[in-house]
C-alpha cells in the first residue's frame, strides 16, 4: 500500500491556486498518512513565460507549521521542494538547501536551452526526435553540475508535451543516453521518482514509463519514490493503486520515504 504522496504543490507554487490546507484535506481524505509538498524553485526560469516558478521559502514554512499544528493526529507533513534544474544556478540551490531544513528535494528538468518542452516552439526547433533526445542531454548534462537533490523526478517528462505522438513511440535513439542518467543517479544514491501525473496523459503510464522504471532495476538501482504531481486536490493518489500493481509486476516491492534527506523504505 502508499501511503505517502511526495510529490504535490499548492498555492505557494506560481501554477497552482489550491490554498495548502484544501490540498491536505483532500490527502487525508484519500488515506493518505504521510505528504510531502514539494512547491516549485525554478531560479532564472526565463521572463517570458506566464510564471517564474520561484516561491517564498518562508512563506512556505509558515503556511506548513501553521497546517502541521492544525492537521495533528490526522496526517504527517514533510517539507519539500521541487528544484528546476539548468546550468549556474548551483550556487543559488546550495542557499536554499543550507538555509532551511528540508525533508525532501526532487530535481526535475523543465527547461531546455531556456525553453519549456510544454509549449510547440520546442518542438518545431529541434524535430520530434531531436527535441526529445536533446531533454535528455540537458538532464544528464544539469545533473552532472548539480546532484544534492534526493530524487530525479519525472525522468521522461518531454514525453507527455511530444505532439502527435502514440504511447509505443520509439526512444531507442536515447536509450543509451537514459542509461547514462540512470546510472549516475544509482552511482550517487539518488532514487529515481515514479510520477503518476503521466496517468493523466494519452501515455497512461506513469513518468517514467514502465521500460525506463525495468532498465533502472537491470542497473541496479534500488531506491524509488512515487507523487502524484498534483497541482488541484482531486489529483492527490492519483493512479496509487495501478502504479502499486505496476511497480509490483516489475519486481518492486518497496520505496522510499525522505524525511531529513534520508529513504525510510516501506513495503509496497
Ligand atoms: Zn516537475
Ligand atoms: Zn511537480
Amino acid at each position: 500500500m502508499i501511503i505517502s504522496d511526495c510529490h504535490n504543490h499548492t498555492g505557494i507554487s506560481s501554477d497552482s491556486d489550491t490554498p495548502m490546507s484544501d490540498m491536505i484535506r483532500s490527502a487525508i481524505k484519500k488515506n493518505i498518512q504521510i505528504m510531502c509538498i514539494t512547491e516549485h524553485m525554478d531560479f532564472d526560469f526565463p521572463k517570458n513565460y506566464e510564471y517564474d516558478f520561484v516561491f517564498d521559502p518562508c512563506e512556505y514554512f509558515r503556511q506548513l507549521e501553521a497546517n502541521s499544528q492544525k492537521f495533528a493526529g490526522d496526517i504527517k507533513l514533510l517539507k519539500g521542494v521541487e528544484l528546476g534544474l539548468k546550468e549556474n544556478i548551483a550556487c543559488k540551490c546550495n542557499t536554499l538547501l543550507n538555509d532551511y531544513k528540508w525533508d525532501f528535494i526532487i530535481g526535475s528538468i523543465h527547461l531546455v536551452d531556456d525553453i519549456d518542452p510544454y509549449y510547440d516552439e520546442y518542438w518545431k526547433l529541434y524535430g520530434l526526435d531531436g527535441a526529445i533526445k536533446r531533454y535528455f542531454e540537458t538532464m544528464y548534462n544539469n545533473i552532472n553540475e548539480y546532484h544534492d537533490f534526493d530524487a530525479l523526478g519525472h525522468l521522461d517528462y518531454v514525453l507527455r508535451y511530444a505532439p502527435g505522438i502514440t504511447k509505443d513511440i520509439d526512444i531507442s535513439h536515447s536509450y543509451e543516453l537514459i542509461d547514462e542518467i540512470l546510472k549516475f543517479i544509482i552511482k550517487k544514491d539518488i532514487a529515481l521518482e515514479v510520477n503518476t501525473s503521466g496517468y493523466k496523459t494519452f501515455l497512461h503510464n506513469p513518468n517514467p514509463s514502465p521500460a525506463i522504471i525495468k532498465r533502472y532495476r537491470e542497473l541496479g538501482g534500488k531506491l524509488i519514490t512515487i507523487g502524484s504531481d498534483a497541482h488541484s486536490p482531486e489529483y492527490i493518489g492519483f493512479h496509487f493503486e495501478d502504479v502499486k500493481k505496476l511497480l509490483n509486476s516489475l519486481g518492486i516491492h518497496e520505496y522510499a520515504i525522505f524525511e531529513n534527506r534520508k529513504p525510510d523504505l516501506r513495503e509496497l
